[in-house]
């Protein structure tokens, strides 16, 4: 048995001709897989091709944690090092 379509119709036009996008802008290289996040080809909607869903909130999701996880990373970065400063003056 096998599904004709490969990813959920698209939930703007019905449509189940998407192409799944390897690149998003927010979400980098790593998100698309993530997310299924595929590009429908008749409206250019793009949307999470295994749930039919919008990926707006995923997207949005990622941004903010790879935006923390970045922050969190220069934060300790830096702070290590000032915090190493500080216990070598001290
Ligand atoms: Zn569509």
């Amino acid at each position: 048995m096998q599904n004709p379509t490969q990813y959920a119709p698209c939930p703007n036009c019905g449509q189940s001709n998407a192409k799944k996008v390897s690149f998003i802008w927010l979400g980098g290289a790593l998100g698309p897989s993530m997310f299924t996040h595929v590009k429908c080809q008749n409206c250019n909607t793009e949307y999470n091709g295994k749930t039919g869903k919008s990926n707006q909130q995923n997207t949005v999701l990622y941004f903010v944690v790879s935006f923390v996880v970045s922050f969190v990373v220069v934060f300790c970065l830096c702070g290590g090092f000032a915090l190493l400063n500080m216990l070598g003056n001290s």
